[in-house]
């Protein structure tokens, strides 16, 4: 079996204030073939890198083609999107004839002049390899599904959870009935089943934590090959963002169809249930004070960059200093200049320092306070929520505040793991209150230690309250913004 893979992913939120261009991906890296053999460069392979696993299990022949992952943030600069593109599908040309594609995408990537970049890959690589190669897709679950996505591929399939632990699992389902498909050993009928509403539905608790139980018992009854829940993108704004079902059977389209509308009700009657609410700063202040052992973790959901958001805002940090929060910790806050500030002043100093506040209103003011520059690292990293590879931070500056330690960094990027913190020369656990700007991957390498974890709904990027954004283009009706029957 002859298998072409590839990587080109990003969540655009529409109402980032960061443009996105090719150095975007450049940050996070590029794998490009000519640059030496896949086992070299597994980090940079992120899901590709599962698919490459199976292959060599199997004894497959693989050819890798580009594997590029940027941070969400504005759509791509259209130019750098289809030159990104064009290489992928000038790389499946030149492999020749190949029996399956395997491509991993995130669902909701947006360019200048391309709304649905994932259904234009998924018809061009069609186009290119004919109608009997069956082309699979690994997305994550924050997916906004479209039509020409559903009618290019042959089998879609997403992660299954948040914090998005799965995808090893998902990409290696993927990659078997892709591959059954070639052999001619399964027929797959794809339906689904749009279900309109936005929100953000963490799957470690209920009544999600059941309801994904639930999904992958029936993914295990006869004739039934997939079912994904598409959890949607709620800050992509264009027609076809929001949640929905793909469900997959073999050969029998009514039945995929039936299955689809089905755990789409079942879905949409947990959009209140399934959502955590979040504290305003105050709320979450006061419940994180009021205990008196152990650490409480803190998310400022509203900050976090994993959804497109800056990561410099200063609305959680400035209570805390009004309030004389000390024995705490606040990051990753992404602030370039104040790291580079920090590196001049050097390791000890005291100096004046304008932190954060500087992409937008969703970024809140700066703050200008005298800081204690207390670590500089060049290497801090973190293990990576999808595959556990190092992931650099950049440099990082660790300034103290009033009793607060504040982690600035030069790549955007929440944290995933205690590790972005300990990296950067702060043990998150000797605090009282820690600060992370994301919004629920943290919690896989956080939770078991937390005292307590609170979810803050802060002003910023990704406000809890959609119905304080300012969609254009989105279809009506669709909760929470309209009421909805289903
Ligand atoms: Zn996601």
């Amino acid at each position: 079996m002859k298998c072409f893979m590839a990587y080109l992913a990003h969540e655009t939120n529409s109402f980032s204030p960061i443009p996105t261009d090719l150095s975007s991906f450049e940050e996070v890296g590029i794998y490009r073939p000519a640059v030496g053999a896949p086992a070299q460069h597994m980090g940079l392979l992120k899901g590709v890198a599962d698919f490459l696993r199976v292959a060599q299990r199997r004894g497959d022949e693989a050819v890798v083609g580009l594997c590029a992952l940027a941070q969400p943030s504005l759509p791509c600069l259209g130019r750098d999107y289809v030159a990104m593109r064009d290489e992928i599908l000038a790389q499946l040309a030149a492999a020749g004839p190949v029996d399956m594609v395997l491509l991993f995408m995130h669902g909701s990537m947006m360019a200048q002049g391309c709304e649905d970049c994932e259904g234009d890959m998924l018809e061009r690589v069609r186009a290119l390899v004919g109608p009997a190669v069956p082309v699979g897709v690994l997305l994550d679950l924050h997916c906004n599904v479209t039509p020409a996505m559903v009618r290019h591929a042959t089998i879609i399939k997403a992660c299954k959870e948040y914090p998005h632990t799965d995808f090893a699992a998902r990409a290696e389902e993927l990659y078997e009935l892709v591959a059954a498909t070639a052999a001619g050993k399964v027929r797959p009928a794809m339906a689904f089943r749009r279900v309109p509403m936005l929100g953000l539905f963490q799957t470690t608790r209920e009544p999600m934590r059941s309801f994904v139980d639930d999904v992958l018992a029936t993914e295990r009854s006869p004739g039934v090959l997939s079912i994904t829940l598409a959890h949607g993108f709620p800050w992509a704004d264009f027609a076809h963002t929001g949640a929905g079902v793909i469900a997959i059977t073999d050969g029998d389209l009514p039945l995929a169809q039936r299955l689809a509308d089905h755990w789409g009700r079942q879905f949409f009657a947990l959009r209140e249930a399934g959502q955590v609410e979040g504290l305003a700063i105050g709320a979450a202040l006061d419940a994180a004070l009021a205990r008196s052992t152990g650490t409480v973790v803190i998310a400022d959901m509203s900050d976090n960059p994993g959804g497109g958001a800056a990561s410099d805002s200063t609305f959680l940090l400035r209570a805390m200093l009004e309030r004389g929060v000390r024995d705490a910790a606040v990051g990753l806050l992404w602030d370039p200049v104040a790291v580079r500030l920090a590196f001049a002043a050097g390791e000890g100093a005291v100096v004046p320092l304008r932190i954060g506040g500087k992409l937008g209103p969703g970024s809140g003011a700066p703050i200008d306070v005298e800081v204690i520059v207390k670590h500089l690292r060049t290497d801090a990293s973190q293990p990576h929520i999808a595959d556990g590879s190092a992931t650099a931070l950049g440099r990082t500056a660790v300034v103290e505040a009033c009793g607060i330690e504040v982690v600035l960094n030069e790549i955007r990027q929440q944290p995933f793991h205690p590790d972005a913190f300990v990296g950067a020369g702060v043990d998150p656990w000797s605090k009282r209150v820690v600060v992370v700007k994301s919004s629920f991957h943290f919690n896989a390498g956080f939770a078991e230690r937390a005292a307590a974890v609170l979810y803050c709904d802060a002003p910023g990027t990704l406000g809890g309250d959609a119905r304080l954004r300012p969609y254009r283009h989105i279809t009506r009706p669709i909760w929470p913004l309209d009421e909805v029957k289903m």
